[in-house]
């Protein structure tokens, strides 16, 4: 791959085209686990395939990637220098697709969480993104979700989750 991208949105690209766990997934799903959180990993039954289902909280965590993702006003989401129209036609597609998922899940009574790559980096900002994290998760216990149609358009499986966990017990 030519060199125009930086290290991390190289590494970002790289584990879409492979489905690996991207660096800021594995912290963020650590920090949930060493906290008791127990949940399920790119669930496709899902819209958008969540990075992280907490279906005892009726929340979907995504772990997204500033370039990707296209994040607004992140200096992370910059273009590359080259083929800047193809790459901005791509990410624009990108964020279409997250607010759809986004709004699916919404409308079936999930709470929605999105954690950026950049509210990651530096070890200060990423603890208290990761406490911040943990308080919206658990705050939606006590929240009976607002759906924005009358109906649920989903349906949404609920999971067994017992057996499903990935072999976490609690
Ligand atoms: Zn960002």
């Amino acid at each position: 791959m030519p060199d125009i991208f930086s290290p991390a949105e190289r590494s970002e690209l790289m584990s879409k085209i492979h489905g690996k766990e991207t660096k800021p997934e594995i912290t963020v799903r650590k920090y949930l686990f060493s906290k008791g959180f127990r949940y399920r990993k790119n669930d496709k039954r899902y819209p958008g395939r969540p990075d992280i289902v907490l279906p005892k909280y009726r929340t979907a965590v995504f772990v997204n990637g500033c370039f990707w993702h296209g994040h607004e006003g992140c200096r992370a989401a910059g273009l590359p220098g080259t083929r800047r129209e193809f790459w901005k036609k791509k990410i624009e597609a990108n964020k279409q697709r997250d607010e759809r998922k986004r709004r699916q899940l919404i409308d079936s009574g999930w709470k929605v969480i999105t954690v950026w790559q950049c509210e990651l980096k530096n070890k200060q900002e990423r603890n208290e993104r990761l406490k911040k994290l943990k308080d919206e998760i658990t705050d939606s216990l006590s929240e009976t979700p607002v759906p924005s149609s009358p109906k649920f358009k989903y349906r949404l499986i609920s999971p067994p989750f017992k057996q499903s966990m990935g072999g976490l017990s609690h």
